[in-house]
């Protein structure tokens, strides 16, 4: 498979059909093809078919999915596109960053994905949290945010100069090599995680949300792979059955 087949414009909440067109034209142009769709407003819709101006193929074979962790399926590099700077503090890139890291996970065999925000809203913080990092295009300060087809077609453009400029190949992976844990993987630990915390008592009345992102900041950065995820679930089973037994004492 072609690294540009491993790459995925995940398009989260978009509210305007046409938008939805527009993507997938400029993806098309730029010889990208696979598109996801998170909680899409309105879609398939007619406005859709018409910007997409032939690139129709592309938004046909979208994955429609209702949670943003269905449209990250199977990556394990998430890069979300903002406008602003959020709550959530990840390492920023640029465009040409982001399409150098994506195509080095990409020629190792990783999926990647780009994740889009809503036209008025962008990625909300809990969105931008499932991201390893966020990618800003250097736009004006007072004046910060593109249309979002036209967000897309600037990453576009730089995968594509990046697919076409000699960029070294990663070494392959070793055949024994553990798989990097993938979004789905990672929601599960997250879940556990914040269940474990629950069970020890850990918050004692401080936000478990806060704690959740800080965590999952935390744990994002270490791109763990499955080995080491069974590892982290084994001592978190082994904490609830601890409490467990502390509680059945009381
Ligand atoms: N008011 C929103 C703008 C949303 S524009 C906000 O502040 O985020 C729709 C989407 O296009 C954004 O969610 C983002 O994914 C992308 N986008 C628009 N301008 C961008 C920029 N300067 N840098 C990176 N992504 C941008």
């Amino acid at each position: 498979m072609s690294p540009s087949d491993l790459i995925r414009f995940v398009l989260v909440r978009t509210s305007h059909p046409g938008n939805i067109g527009s993507a997938a034209r400029a993806m098309r142009t730029m010889g990208l093809t696979r598109m996801a769709l998170v909680a899409p407003q309105r879609f398939p819709h007619p406005d859709a078919a018409a910007l997409a101006a032939g690139a129709d193929d592309v938004m046909g074979s979208a994955g429609v999915h209702d949670e943003l962790v269905g449209g990250l399926a199977g990556c394990s590099l998430a890069l979300g596109l903002s406008a602003r700077r959020r709550g959530v503090d990840l390492p920023e890139l640029t465009p040409r960053e982001a399409a150098e890291r994506a195509l080095a996970a990409a020629a190792r065999g990783e999926q990647v994905a780009l994740v889009f925000g809503n036209e008025r809203t962008g990625l909300e913080n809990d969105e931008l949290a499932r991201c390893h990092a966020m990618v800003r295009i250097p736009s004006v300060d007072d004046f910060s945010s593109l249309n979002l087809s036209q967000a897309v077609q600037v990453m576009a453009y730089e995968l594509r100069l990046a697919l076409l400029g000699d960029l070294p190949l990663a070494p392959a992976p070793r055949e024994d090599a553990e798989p990097p844990a993938d979004a789905e993987k990672m929601e599960r630990f997250f879940a556990h995680l914040a269940q474990t915390l629950d069970d020890i008592e850990f918050h004692k009345g401080r936000s478990a949300n806060v704690i959740m992102l800080r965590l999952r900041k935390l744990f994002q950065r270490a791109q763990m792979d499955e080995r080491e995820l069974r590892i982290l679930h084994g001592i978190l089973a082994d904490a609830q059955r601890m409490a467990g037994l502390a509680n059945a004492k009381r």
